[in-house]
């Protein structure tokens, strides 16, 4: 049956399978996949992350947050952090920058959110009490108020966020390097 089916040019699944190190038995293997083989397991992908305490501090924290707040790369601090509002670029255009691997998700807007109501709600409270504004008043002032102090926060601590993981070397950010010296060497 097999033998009918191989002549007749019908194969089994596991026939089509490209040969490599997961799939087929090493003694299958050319000598050039062996050995292909052979450095891929006795060389393992190590990824050499910096000792904060021995090693010194190549990415400054607080310059590169303060370069995410002002929506610049967190590296070189010239290049724009996004290309419109919100959408971070895949890369720098001044130092080249991966800027893709950050995973900012939703912090930004639990953030704008924390600190607008922190800010909002006492001065709502303080506005209230002391002058007694008409409701309508009131709710166009912190209605126009919220909305403004949200849209401009949002995208400086979105910065912000990207800062902190790039000079943390979280989410890919800093792996570039260690690609790049395992390429030299
Ligand atoms: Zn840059």
């Amino acid at each position: 049956m097999a033998i009918y089916m191989k002549r007749s040019g019908i194969r089994f699944p596991s026939l089509s399978l490209k040969k490599n190190c997961d799939t087929e038995p090493q003694r299958h293997l050319s000598p050039q996949a062996l050995e292909r083989c052979k450095s891929k397991t006795s060389a393992p992908r190590r990824i050499e992350m910096p000792n904060p305490i021995f090693e010194p501090d190549t990415r400054p924290i607080w310059r590169s947050m303060g370069f995410g707040w002002r929506r610049k790369c967190p590296n070189c601090g010239q290049g724009a952090l996004f290309k419109n509002y919100l959408s971070v670029r895949p890369k720098c255009t001044v130092c080249r920058q991966d800027l893709f691997h950050h995973r900012a998700d939703d912090g930004p807007a639990y953030l704008t959110i924390l600190i607008v109501a922190h800010i909002m709600a006492p001065l709502l409270h303080f506005t209230f009490v002391t002058w007694r504004l008409e409701p309508l008043v009131m709710l166009s002032i912190f209605t126009v108020g919220c909305l403004a102090l949200s849209l401009y926060l949002l995208p400086r601590l979105k910065g912000v966020i990207i800062a902190v993981q790039w000079a943390r070397y979280m989410h890919g950010f800093g792996h570039e390097e260690n690609a790049r010296n395992s390429e030299n060497t």
